[in-house]
């Protein structure tokens, strides 16, 4: 049986030396920027808001209509850059599909990237540098470092190879000299998810569809880290069959409780890095 990988408990050990570091800057500010409405978006920028008020934050939600352009949010943000009050940037997803988001993470000053997607943060990946990583990334090296497993020579699967999870976190794990494989969308399409999850022994999955991996599958005392979230029969989930998972591995975050409070903390903590470094 597995041990639970929770938040709860690290958020608890590491919050302390954040509030005693924001303690030595004065004003504190955050835009949070989304455009249209998404109910899954409401909890995310809920919980954002009990840590800006537990650290004493301006957090100004900007809330602009789905009809708005490409070239307007642009330009706000823009705007956000120059505004002295403001330390950080959070750009909320879904976006419009037909948006060129590239356009858009260029657009931020690197400075103000508490999320750690503008092409120059990401890329200085490549150099093992460190300015600003997104927090989901580090949330999972956290969760990786709180099981004392040492991760050299480990197989590693990660499920999902977006910009912001799976395509930083391969390069941050290979740097670590473990074995990277990536499995995506064609991964699942040829049926070849089950024969790589049967390998991993660390598996973090990153996709959004419940019950993607199944319990079965998951190698005898893998570490499970579930970083997917969607919703199934009103309640949240992850891609992993917990239960059966839960029988196999030798650690696994639960869902909810498991990356995503940890991930609200590591914006607060780039935040606070961002305003040291401004
Ligand atoms: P994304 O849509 O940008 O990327 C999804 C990835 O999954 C793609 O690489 C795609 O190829 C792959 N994929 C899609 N269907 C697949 C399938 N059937 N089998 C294998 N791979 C498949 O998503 P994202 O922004 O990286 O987010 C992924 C998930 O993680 C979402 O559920 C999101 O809500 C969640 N998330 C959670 C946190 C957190 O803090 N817990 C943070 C960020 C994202």
């Amino acid at each position: 049986m597995a041990k639970l990988l929770e938040a709860g408990p690290i958020v608890e050990d590491l919050k302390k030396s954040l509030i005693e570091e924001r303690k030595s800057i004065k004003n504190l500010g955050i835009a949070s920027l989304c455009v249209g409405s998404n109910s899954g978006r409401d909890a995310y920028i809920i919980s954002q808001k009990r840590w800006a008020e537990l650290l004493d934050v301006n957090y100004h939600l900007i809330e602009f209509k789905r009809s708005i352009s490409l070239h307007r949010f642009v330009r706000t943000i823009e705007e956000i850059n120059r505004d002295k009050k403001i330390n950080g940037i959070i750009i909320h997803r879904p976006l419009p599909r037909e948006w060129n988001e590239l356009a858009i993470v260029k657009s931020i000053s690197r400075e103000k990237d508490i999320e750690g997607i503008t092409p120059e943060n990401l890329g200085e990946i490549f150099y093992r540098e460190n300015y600003f990583l997104p927090p989901t990334v580090l949330s999972v090296m956290e969760l990786i470092k709180r099981t004392k497993v040492n991760i050299y020579g480990k197989d590693v699967l990660i499920v999902g190879f977006s910009p912001i999870v799976g395509k930083p976190l391969s390069i941050l794990l290979a740097d670590k000299l473990a074995t990277v494989t990536i499995a995506q969308i064609g991964t699942f399409k040829e049926n070849r998810l089950p024969f790589y999850v049967k390998e991993a022994d660390i598996l973090i999955s990153a996709v959004g569809k419940p019950c993607l991996i199944k319990g079965e599958w998951i190698k005898n005392g893998a570490i499970v880290i579930d970083v997917g979230i969607s919703i199934k029969d009103n309640k949240l989930q992850g891609d992993v069959e917990f239960k059966e998972a839960f029988k196999r591995a030798s650690f696994i975050t639960p869902t909810p409780g498991g990356v995503g409070p940890l991930t609200v903390f590591f914006l607060f903590y780039n935040l606070i890095k961002a305003a040291k470094l401004q």
